[in-house]
């Protein structure tokens, strides 16, 4: 397995609400937040250190039941920040996504999500997202309301429908599904999603190495206008993983 990952702040804004978890081989996690001054920072980076905490026993039990941990640790994680947002008047209002990979070690992975955050798979020339946004235009775009081109361009994109430290309960997605010799999984923010089409990240990816991909996501992101923080993981699934 090779992993890379990069996170920046963009052209735009002065400071980076994007948190990353990297702990090969195993798991991995973007979180995005959202609140007023440095909220948003706090609010990615409690919520990832609450799921990393929560998911022990992924590490240290090997028969543990793995959706359970998964949905378990989004709970706590919510749990934990929807408190540090109650309790502290400067953090009102703060919240964030959170996208997680759990890759056991035998060929399967296992995706959280909830939010705007996203998980690709790259495999045979072909991008898939594996996530749904849970976000207002990916609600119209999934009613046939609007083509996914007016849902690029759409004046409310960011709007959430759910985000991690905002209520006190959250409804988790869970995905589970085979790895292949050869896949690439991405793990981004919408600071990459909302710069490039998939059409583009499926581009990048094929003309360049894994290595050079990584950097010309990040590049053609901030060449497309780099309205916000831009953060990725990429793993590349080699033999036995
Ligand atoms: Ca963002």
């Amino acid at each position: 397995m090779k992993v890379i990952s990069k996170t920046h702040v963009g052209m735009v804004r002065n400071n980076n609400e994007d948190s990353l978890l990297v702990r090969e081989p195993f798991l991995f996690a973007v979180a995005d937040g959202m609140g007023g001054y440095s909220a948003g920072e706090v609010a990615s980076r409690e919520t990832l250190r609450a799921f990393e905490a929560a998911t022990h026993d992924l590490r240290h039990q090997k028969d543990c039941d793995v959706v359970e941990v998964l949905l378990d640790a989004f709970a706590k994680a919510n749990k934990h920040t929807f408190v540090l947002a109650q309790k502290n008047s400067a953090y009102k209002g703060m919240g964030t996504t959170l996208t997680a990979l759990y890759l056991p070690g035998d060929n399967t992975a296992y995706a959280a999500h909830v939010g705007d955050s996203r998980l690709y798979l790259y495999r045979n020339n072909t991008l898939s997202q594996i996530t749904k946004d849970h976000s207002y235009v990916a609600d119209l775009l999934a009613q046939g309301k609007i083509t996914s081109s007016e849902a690029f361009n759409h004046p409310k994109k960011n709007m959430l429908l759910q985000a991690l430290g905002v209520e006190e309960e959250i409804r988790t997605d869970i995905f589970h599904f085979a790895l292949e010799k050869g896949d690439i999984l991405l793990l981004c923010s919408d600071g990459l999603s909302d710069m490039l089409r998939d059409m583009e990240i499926a581009h990048i990816l094929e003309a360049s190495d894994f290595e050079n991909a990584a950097t010309a996501l990040l590049e053609q992101s901030l060449d497309n206008g780099g309205k916000d923080n831009i953060s990725l993981i990429m793993i590349a699934v080699e033999e036995d993983d």
